[in-house]
């Protein structure tokens, strides 16, 4: 855990992004939109990305490696070795900026499956980057 903070740190610290980590045990289940809305409740204003152990899944998309919406963010480690759990943390905490799926060599890229996560790099492009740089975050 403190690798992968320290992987947000370094992709995210520039823009002001602090980290903390915080053990939450009163997440169950795999629906991916009751545990986001359980999280929201749960630690009120921080922005928060979550990584369970066990597979989580959206209604209508079925089995997801993370998905984010308002100030929570949800990651499974199901399935992805560290390399790639790394990578879908530092895409979601870019949902959480406010970034969007970006078409480029970049970590923002959409992934379904675990070669496409691979096969992405695990830094922002230049467009997304400054995308964060000109944002206010406050
Ligand atoms: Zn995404
Ligand atoms: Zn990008």
């Amino acid at each position: 855990m403190q690798k992968l903070a320290r992987a947000i740190v370094d992709c995210y610290g520039r823009y002001g992004i602090q980290v903390r980590c915080q053990r939450v045990d009163s997440l169950t289940g795999g629906d991916a939109v009751h545990l986001l809305r359980h999280l929201g409740r749960a630690l009120g204003r921080h922005v928060t990305l979550c990584i369970v152990d066990w597979q989580i899944a959206l209604p209508h998309a079925g089995p997801v490696f993370g998905c984010a919406t308002g100030r929570s963010a949800l990651l499974s480690r199901a399935g992805l070795e560290e390399e790639a759990l790394m990578k879908e943390a530092l895409h979601e905490v870019g949902h959480l900026l406010a970034l969007d799926h970006c078409p480029g060599e970049c970590v923002m890229s959409l992934s379904i499956s675990v070669e496409q996560v691979k096969a992405k790099p695990s830094f922002l492009c230049t467009r997304c980057s400054a995308l964060l740089e000109s944002a206010d975050l406050d």
